[in-house]
């Protein structure tokens, strides 16, 4: 008897002592999210799920890295495309998450584009129609660094930098999404002060994230014509969809372009229920990504701040990646002639 009344009280203390850690964020595994969290994935899981889905729709997904972050992890990419091996003459995107650190459901939301695209191959006609006509270029996560960082010991860090070390200083890290080199730190839209959360670091460009983005893009130009038409960089977070200029308050100066950035923007806000802005009204931004894409190869580049909070738990990714991916769908749909949405389809 003593045994039998022993047991469960003991079993109760267990779970309650598991109940406890799992509260206070014991981790997982080594180098996972917080149990609370396992439904995120680690650098470790993402890559073996990219590889899990390329290895399953090998006629269409293709792996490759775009470079290597400063701690040298590979910094992966997949090509979704029918014919994946061979370049088409065809409209190409790209999706990238992962620039911020702490911003997780960036890189579940390029995720979820990869199994929506492959397992929607085949079986929807409108992902077979999307799969078929384009070419979607995907970097899950372009600071696995600071992501790992930022998560692995348990409890949330609430790092946004890369983990570079800043020469003369102290202090860690870079803002990736402040290091690009269109009138980089031009504004007043970052900081100069390694301290800080929106540090541009020592030059444009000095972050080996943001080169190996920039190489890649510059890559895509073809007998001098920029292939990809259109880019969604995911953030979080905020519910909202934003287009250049993100350093000035003015529009882009191209009326036609000035015009499809905001009939875009704003339908692929409806689609998400999102709101949507030109970037500067946000906050005055300097060095960041949409506005080097925009400025160096005319590409319709937009951020995306999905989900309402920080650190939306895992029960959520679900639900507020379905939102980015009702954006995502209106956008490629438009991939083959943007100018349509404003009635100018000789543009195209
Ligand atoms: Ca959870
Ligand atoms: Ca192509
Ligand atoms: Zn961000």
């Amino acid at each position: 008897m003593r045994r039998a009344s022993f047991g469960p009280a003991r079993t109760a203390l267990v779970a309650a002592v598991m109940a406890l850690t799992a509260l206070l964020g014991a981790p997982s595994a080594a180098g996972a999210f917080p149990a609370y969290d396992s439904g995120y994935h680690s650098y470790a899981e993402m890559k073996r799920e990219i590889k899990a889905i390329a290895a399953a729709h090998p006629g269409i997904v293709r792996l490759f890295s775009i470079g290597r972050s400063y701690q040298g992890r590979t910094l992966w990419a997949a090509k979704v495309s029918d014919h994946v091996d061979r370049d088409q003459d065809e409209p190409e995107l790209l999706f990238d998450g992962g620039h911020h650190a702490r911003e997780h459901i960036s890189v579940e939301m390029t995720l979820r584009i990869l199994r929506w695209l492959a397992n929607g191959y085949g079986h929807d006609p409108a992902v077979t129609r999307r799969v078929n006509q384009t070419e979607t270029w995907i970097v899950f996560n372009l600071n696995p660094d600071g992501s790992q960082y930022d998560h692995r010991s348990g409890t949330y860090r609430n790092w946004r930098k890369n983990r570079q070390p800043t020469p003369g200083s102290s202090r860690i890290g870079t803002d990736l999404n402040r290091n690009y080199g269109y009138l980089w730190g031009c504004c007043g839209g970052s900081s100069g002060d390694p301290a800080s959360e929106t540090y541009r670091g020592p030059r444009k460009w000095s972050a080996p994230e943001t080169r190996a983005m920039r190489d890649f893009v510059n890559g895509r130009v073809i007998d001098g014509e920029q292939q990809i038409v259109a880019h969604v960089t995911f953030h979080s977070f905020g519910r909202l969809v934003l287009w250049p200029w993100a350093h000035k308050r003015a529009g882009v100066a191209n009326d036609a372009d000035r015009a499809v950035f905001s009939k875009l923007g704003h339908a692929m806000a409806n689609r998400a229920d999102y709101r949507a802005m030109q970037s500067y009204e946000l906050y005055v931004t300097d060095g960041d990504e949409i506005d080097w894409m925009y400025r160096r190869h005319r590409i319709l580049s937009f951020t995306i701040e999905l989900a309402d909070r920080r650190y939306p738990p895992d029960e959520l990714i679900g639900r507020e990646t379905k939102r980015g991916l009702l954006a995502v769908r209106y956008l490629m749909h438009h991939a083959p002639c943007p100018y349509e949405v404003i009635g100018r389809s000789s543009l195209c």
